[in-house]
This record gives structure tokens, sequence and C-alpha cells, in this order.
């Protein structure tokens, strides 16, 4: 087995055993490969492995990819934050958008999307830490932005997401989750998604509800970022 085979096997058990400690389905939780910084190759073997989504955080390196692996069957997703410039290559080129954190990349997003293609799934990004300098919209924009984003044609709102701090207190990390969650529930829309849960913090995430978590560094090792 190639490493990023048996780590994709150990990222399946730590779901799997988080799943089961908070009696859920297993299978309600979605494991998305977060290959930033990493070759094509990389994600050739983890799809031979079974991962069928990918999370992609820059623009151009997610489109230099994609062709390289045009030949393989996966769903792309765009995890980075967007420049109201670059809305319309992920319009055309991604199945779904977990960073959307204002309503005139969201307008854009619709206006892009090809109609050919289905409606691209959208998660909203929220800042549920309060730190300025993040992305994520502020838990009190939530509401007005989630209603405008619905009436939008090509987009299908999905859910939320969120970045927390990192913390290695796993109360903390829970809290954060938690706060995701009563956000979305709070909406009373028919939503279906929380991406939310990295390497670190998968664990307390699915004890709050994810149901995609984001992988990078537990599948494909550490980013050396003076390369790329
Ligand atoms: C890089 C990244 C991840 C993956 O983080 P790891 O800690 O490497 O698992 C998840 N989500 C987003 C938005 C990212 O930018």
């Amino acid at each position: 087995m190639s490493t990023i085979a048996e780590n994709i096997a150990k990222v399946g058990v730590r779901i799997r055993e988080a799943a089961q400690a908070s009696q859920r389905d297993f299978a309600t939780i979605g494991l998305l490969a977060v290959s930033k910084t990493k070759p094509a190759e990389a994600i050739r073997e983890a799809f031979a492995a079974g991962v069928r989504d990918v999370g992609e955080n820059y623009l151009q390196e997610a489109l230099d990819k994609q062709q390289e692996l045009a030949d393989l069957a996966l769903t792309w997703h765009f995890i980075g934050p967007i420049q109201s410039n670059k809305t319309r290559p992920i319009a055309e080129h991604f199945a779904w958008v977990h960073s959307v954190d204002r309503l005139k990349i969201a307008e854009r997003l619709s206006d892009q999307r090809p109609p050919e293609l289905p409606p691209l799934n959208i998660c909203l990004q929220v800042n549920v830490s309060g730190e300025d300098s993040k992305s994520g919209c502020h838990p009190d924009e939530l509401a007005a932005l989630a209603q405008a984003v619905t009436q939008l044609p090509n987009l299908r709102l999905r859910g939320l997401m969120t970045i927390p701090e990192p913390t290695d207190d796993v109360s903390a990390q829970r809290a954060a989750f938690a706060r995701l969650r009563a956000l979305r529930d709070a909406l009373d829309l028919d939503l279906d998604t929380l991406s939310m849960g990295m390497s670190h913090d998968l664990e307390a995430a699915i004890a709050e509800g994810a149901t995609w978590v984001r992988i990078g560094t537990a599948l494909f090792g550490a980013r050396d970022y003076r390369t790329s």
C-alpha cells in the first residue's frame, strides 16, 4: 500500500470511530481530500484508494490539476478565499464552493454558472471564532446572506462551513463547531451540510454534526509552501 492509501485507511478509521462515539451513521460523513500544494500524482493515488472528492484553495493550481486528472471521475470543491475577478472559472470548473462569505460573490457565481451544468452547491463560510481578520461572514450577517443566496437561480445552498481558530482543547473545538450547527439550525432552511473539521479536529467536528470533513495533512503529509 502507498503511504497515501495507508493514510486514507487511518483517517477512515478515525471517522468511523468518531461516528460510532456519537451514534452517527458513518455514511453521512463525507471525506473531502484537501490537496493544496500537493501534486496531481498524489490525488491520483488517493483516487486509487477510494477518494472521490477533492478540495483545492488556489484557483490556477486547481485548474492545472483538473486538466492532468481529467480521466478520473473526481468531484472538485473550491474551499479557498475568492476574489471577485476569479468567480467565472470557479463557476465553470467546480461542483461545490465552501467559502462563499458575501452576496456579491454568490451573485457572480450564479450569473456565471454555465446553464448546461447543475446548480453549484454552496456553503456559506461563517467566522465563529470572532477574529476580525479571518474570512467568513459574521454570524449576525448570516441570516440575510442565506436568504439572499436561496434566491439565486444557479446556486443550491447546502449549508455552512467554518475554520475555527486552531486549538488543542477539545471542548473549545466542540464549542466552535456547535456554534456553526446552531447557526445552521436557526436558519430554518433545508440545509443538509456542515463542512467542518480538519486533520487535528475531525473528531470534535463529527461529534457536532459535520457532514464534510476537509482533510489535508493527515492524508498527504505536511505542506511545504516554499516550493509551491
Ligand atoms: C488546508 C485546508 C484544510 C486542510 O487542513 P489540514 O489541517 O491539512 O487537514 C481544510 N480546510 C481548508 C479551508 C483548508 O484551507
